[in-house]
């Protein structure tokens, strides 16, 4: 579904992402791990088209994607969570969620998908006409999720979904997880709660300083205390 092949990216003269090669294959859960500042965040960008200088290969869905716009991936079907959400303020719950419909879809698609997200995140449900932004952490991380979700998306980037929430919710957010990758959502994720996300994951890789140092099975990385010391550590 997702190939990088050798990606790099660049802030200015620093070279942050030095040859990114990793697979996601249809249906999958991956998590990215790494230490801050290993390159994590970026690795997302860049496959979104967010970072200016970027070099390699971006395979999406049969395409080669990394120079095409950034918003040209949405309509190929590749949603992205950003850490900061970007809840868009003075607009309330509802019409940020239609913000996530695609030009060109019906009417009647857009108030399914409504209903669906609605019934997925009740907390959403109580309080469609409520100004986004008033909305608890939590809330608001759910609402990106919904609002990324409304464009039915074959797959999905999820950066640090559970920073600053309640660990209940958190839990309910991995369950839905699980639940999208059952009905053939493929995901990238990004962690820093590295049982939870290997918990759900199939396989994860490991960033250290802009490269990936390591690549195993979820299990495998799950029982291996010293990698998990070693890299993954805040
Ligand atoms: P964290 O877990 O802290 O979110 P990360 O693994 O996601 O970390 P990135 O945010 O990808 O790391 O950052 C990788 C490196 O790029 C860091 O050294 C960071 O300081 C640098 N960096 C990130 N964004 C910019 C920017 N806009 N301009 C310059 N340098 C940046």
């Amino acid at each position: 579904m997702l190939r990088l092949s050798e990606l790099s990216a660049w802030y200015g003269h620093s070279h942050v992402l030095q040859g990114i090669s990793l697979e996601v294959n249809p249906g999958e859960i991956v998590t990215l791990i790494g230490r801050n500042g290993a390159g994590k965040t970026t690795t997302l960008r860049a496959v979104m088209g967010l970072v200016d200088k970027r070099r390699g290969q971006v395979h999406f869905d049969g395409a080669e994607i990394l120079a095409e716009p950034a918003h040209s991936r949405y309509h190929r079907g590749l949603a992205y969570v950003p850490e900061d959400r970007r809840i868009v303020p003075g607009l309330t719950v509802l019409e940020n969620l239609r913000l996530g419909i695609i030009a060109g879809a019906r009417r009647a698609e857009e108030v399914a998908m409504i209903d669906r997200i609605a019934e997925t995140f009740p907390r959403l449900k109580q309080r469609l006409g409520q100004e986004a932004t008033t909305l608890s952490g939590g809330e608001q991380q759910m609402l990106a999720i919904g609002r990324a979700m409304m464009a039915r998306p074959k797959m999905i980037l999820l950066d640090e979904p559970s920073e600053g929430i309640m660990p209940i919710l958190v839990e309910e957010m991995f369950d839905l997880f699980r639940q999208m990758k059952a009905e053939g959502t493929t995901i990238l994720l990004v962690e820093q709660n590295v049982e939870l996300a290997l918990g759900i994951s199939d396989r994860a890789y490991i960033m250290d300083q802009g490269t990936i140092v390591h690549h195993a099975a979820a299990a495998s990385l799950l029982a291996d205390k010293a990698i998990q010391e070693r890299y993954c550590a805040v």
